[in-house]
């Protein structure tokens, strides 16, 4: 298996160097040559296997040759042997037609914990084999870099630097990223948005002395690896339901469409999913641009649910890539439209896009009135983000297809906003309950790429 990027420019690299390397050298995204098909059949026979069973089914035509089965299927085992739940992702009635997966049962509480656990241990194998080193450099708006210093605290081929917008995350998403003691793990807290903090990322992957100088690897949601280990739970929560003799719809409350976009992928791949319902909170960009095909970021607005307070929506590019009919060059005279403001889609484009994706977004007042309610009328106690879903949800179900909303934090990861729609003060699980007691390490910087890259060369004696 090839994997190719959305702007046409950058080698062409097997799955190994693809998620070694993150973002493309052209400033593009790596999708796979071909997208492997699941028949009808091979969907039936996932019904009844763990979900281990079905990651190794789904996942194995991606990666080629990197791993051997017993390889691969040892590297799932123990990507996932620490959530919380033997079911990794159950899902629950909500209402009649209505179900919500539960993704929030790993180490940090976050659906980012299915991708970066599985990341940690793909890096772990890989950089053993070939006696490498690297250093992962991220942005977050709070749970990818919780998520990804989890998986990879400790490792000894691996630095882990994670930029993370200077208060604008919750507290237990700060403390997960600033209490870990392992001389590995940096948090670095910038002044700024989270568009920022990517923003220097990126500057970071296209500044390619630094790049090959500290071998910078990247884990946020444009790594390919993530995406991928995100289309499982579409197939498990699916044949749980039916498929693949009936339809499912899924709602995703979405930020950097990296996890509505493994959807799409699913779909390509042969899951009978009706549709695919984009939800956002008043960050409405990816709401706005499919209704009206204008793609322009106006600034962020701070939400009760920051993981999704996002105007530059990275995996965004990908979709585009298969609307405009896997033209490259097209993908990258938006992305410099996009520099100079914004852009607009094409309307052949944006037709392609509906036939798969519909959205919907939840301003505060309503994501507050979600939560209240839900508890009310089903005893779920909903995180933010996973209420702007159930809000979105409920206006885009139809009769006769059942929808899937993707639960995507645990509320006591947002105990402050839950417990204000609520009254109910969520609990941490038992596992993490000492959180608030153990000592902060951060570093606080400026938005500024040579300082920052100056402190990672020192950090790493480069
Ligand atoms: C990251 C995150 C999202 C958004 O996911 P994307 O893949 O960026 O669209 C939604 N909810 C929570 C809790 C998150 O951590």
């Amino acid at each position: 298996m090839k994997y190719i990027s959305t702007r046409g420019q950058a080698p062409v690299l097997s799955f190994e160097e693809t998620m070694l390397t993150g973002l493309a050298r052209d400033g593009g995204l790596y999708l796979p040559e071909s997208i492997p098909q699941m028949s009808a059949g091979d969907i039936a026979a996932l019904e009844g296997l763990s979900y281990e069973e079905v990651a190794f089914r789904v996942m194995r035509p991606f990666i080629g040759d990197a791993f051997t089965d017993e390889e691969f299927q040892d590297i799932i085992a123990r990507a996932y042997a620490g959530f919380g739940h033997a079911a990794r992702a159950p899902l629950v009635q909500l209402d009649s037609g209505h179900f919500l997966l539960e993704l929030f049962h790993g180490p940090t509480l976050a659906f980012k914990d299915f991708a970066m656990q599985l990341i940690g241990q793909l890096f772990e194998a890989a950089l053993k084999r070939n006696g490498q080193r690297v250093c992962i450099v991220g942005a977050t708006s709070g749970d990818t870099g919780s998520a990804a210093i989890e998986a990879f605290r400790g490792l000894d081929a691996v630095d882990v630097f994670i930029l993370f917008p200077h208060g604008r995350v919750s507290e237990v998403q700060r403390r997960q990223m600033t209490t870990p003691t392992e001389d590995n793990v940096h948090a670095l807290a910038m002044d700024g948005h989270f568009d920022d903090c990517q923003a220097r990322v990126k500057d970071m992957f296209n500044d390619f002395a630094f790049r090959d100088a500290v071998g910078l690897a990247g884990v946020n949601s444009i790594n390919w690896a993530r995406v991928l280990a995100q289309v499982v739970y579409y197939f498990t929560s699916a044949v749980s339901l039916g498929a693949p003799q009936r339809k499912v719809s899924f709602t995703v409350p979405t930020g950097n469409f990296g996890d509505i976009f493994a959807g799409y992928i699913a779909k390509r791949m042969g899951l009978p999913i009706d549709r695919l319902v984009v939800a956002t909170n008043q960050n409405d960009i990816l709401h706005r641009c499919l209704t009206s095909s204008e793609y322009k970021p106006d600034g962020v607005i701070p939400s009760i649910s920051p993981s999704m307070d996002i105007q530059v929506s990275s995996n965004f590019e990908r979709a585009l890539y298969y609307a405009y009919g896997q033209d490259g060059n097209a993908v990258a005279q938006l992305m410099d439209e996009l520099k100079a403001g914004g852009f607009s889609v094409s309307q052949g484009a944006l037709q392609a896009l509906r036939e798969t994706f519909d959205s919907g977004r939840c301003d505060e007042d309503e994501t507050r009135a979600t939560i209240r309610d839900t508890w009310a009328a089903s005893g779920e106690l909903l995180c933010p983000h996973s209420a702007v879903g159930v809000k979105v949800a409920n206006e885009a179900r139809v009769p006769g297809t059942p929808m899937i909303t993707l639960a995507t934090a645990h509320p006591a990861k947002f105990p402050a906003a839950v417990e204000e729609a609520s009254n109910v003060h969520p609990p941490l699980p038992e596992r993490m309950s000492d959180l608030y007691e153990r000592s902060e390490r951060v570093s606080r910087v400026d938005n500024d790429l040579g300082a920052i890259e100056a402190l990672i060369k020192e950090r790493t004696g480069h």
